[in-house]
């Protein structure tokens, strides 16, 4: 493999197909290249094609860990405590015991990851919407503006679930979110509010998430898991009204905005749609259906993805992403949110009433045993559970 070269336009790529293209360098495919790099395998040829610079603070990323991790000089917050808050307001602080709950901003994670890109002979960077990736069985082609590109493995982060499938259930979680600075203090730094459903009554799931920077400043963030997206006004004002009914602020600055969506759908994903393409992060189904956490899965996930490759010379590794029972909850607990028999504050009240708060993170982490599995099953309201699971297991016999 020859090392160093430094490829500036697609017609000289032509002749040298790149080791990997990674299409999307969003969180997997900026952490992918990062984690090439970190196991060693330097001369590795990389082509990263995104439309976009990503010198934008678009996103934060929370996760919650044990101890430090590889990304802890990144970390813009973390905290031992969470606050949960019912319907009619009774809130609960959990400590997080040997985990804390972490932040990372976007820009800092773009900018840190950029920098390794940036100053890698064997990486090339470019900003340009992807037209088409043809995979054939020695190479995969891609096409954009400038070009055609070879590679022989292509990661793709771009690729869209469709969200179609009528068996499967399909919801939103859709959330807009000022930073906000206010005139006094209003915020407990030490304690995020991981959901607050303190909120007005809709029949849906919907509460407000704060990440508190200080006593001044935080992110607030309301947030719906539902069906269909709203119009800007219909975020807007509930999270205007809650900021001044339950922080008391009429007047305060906004330093930010955030506004996102993430699938939570049961709907089957291909990780590996042809042998010479991988699909990572939210494509390859890294993002936990009833959740929509992604962060720490991409990289556990990438992490494995990359020892396989060291082992075997193969890309694509043979064990699923998560236990397939892991599936087959969230699918219950899809259902359970999308048929509304019971309240979303009450299940999630219920889960961390009653839980030790390693056991819920270790089961949404995919991690726990049946065991631990079987007693939080026990905790959440039984009638609408067992009528989810019915519909569950229905649609996937039938
Ligand atoms: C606002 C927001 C906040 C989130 N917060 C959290 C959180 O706190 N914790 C957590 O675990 N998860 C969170 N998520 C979910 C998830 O972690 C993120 O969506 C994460 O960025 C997913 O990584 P990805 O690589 O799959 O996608 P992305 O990071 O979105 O990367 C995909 C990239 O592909 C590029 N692209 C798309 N189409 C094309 C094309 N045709 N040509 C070229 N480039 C293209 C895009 O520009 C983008 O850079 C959040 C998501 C959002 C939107």
């Amino acid at each position: 493999m020859e090392v160093g070269l430094q490829l500036t336009d697609g017609m000289e790529n032509m002749d040298r197909p790149y080791d990997v293209i990674i299409a999307g360098a969003g969180l997997s495919g900026l952490s992918l290249a990062w984690q090439i790099r970190q196991s060693g395998m330097r001369e590795l040829r990389i082509l990263l094609i995104d439309q976009a610079n990503k010198q934008v603070n678009d996103r934060t990323w929370c996760w919650w860990e044990r101890g430090s991790g590889p990304f802890e000089p990144l970390v813009y917050r973390s905290w031992d405590t969470i606050r949960v808050t019912s319907a009619d307001g009774k809130a609960m602080q959990i400590p997080l015991g040997s985990y804390r709950y972490k932040m990372i901003r976007g820009i800092d994670m773009y900018r840190f990851m950029e920098e390794v890109v940036h100053g890698d002979p064997n990486i090339l960077r470019l900003t340009e919407p992807i037209e088409s990736i043809h995979p054939e069985d020695q190479f995969v082609h891609v096409r954009t503006a400038s070009g055609s590109w070879t590679g022989l493995h292509l990661f793709d982060s771009t690729h869209r679930m469709p969200m179609t499938d009528p068996h499967s259930r399909h919801l939103l979680q859709h959330f807009l979110g000022y930073v906000i600075q206010s005139p006094t203090p209003v915020f407990t730094p030490q304690v995020p509010d991981l959901m607050n459903f303190h909120v007005p009554e809709t029949g849906d799931c919907r509460f407000i998430y704060i990440l508190p920077f200080s006593e001044t400043e935080a992110l607030v963030e309301y947030t719906l898991f539902t069906g269909e997206l709203l119009k800007r006004d219909e975020y807007v004002k509930p999270l205007e009204q809650w900021i001044n009914q339950h922080l008391g602020l009429s007047s305060y600055r906004i330093l930010e905005e955030e506004f996102g969506v993430i699938p939570m759908s049961d709907e089957p994903v291909s990780e590996f749609p042809h042998p010479r393409v991988t699909r990572i992060g939210t494509a390859g189904g890294y993002t936990n259906p009833a959740t929509g956490y992604t962060f720490a899965t991409t990289q556990k996930r990438l992490g494995q993805l990359v020892r396989h490759f060291l082992q075997t010379g193969q890309w694509q590794a043979g064990t699923p992403i998560r236990h397939r029972r892991f599936d087959l909850y969230a699918s219950v607990l899809l259902d359970v949110l999308s048929n509304g028999d019971v309240a979303a504050s009450k299940v999630f009240w219920d889960l961390y009433r009653h839980n030790p708060i390693d056991r819920v993170f270790r089961f949404l982490d995919g991690e726990s045993t049946f065991g631990e599995e079987l007693r939080l099953m026990l905790t959440t309201p039984y009638l609408p559970f067992t009528k989810a699971g019915g519909q569950v297991l229905r649609r996937r016999i039938l």
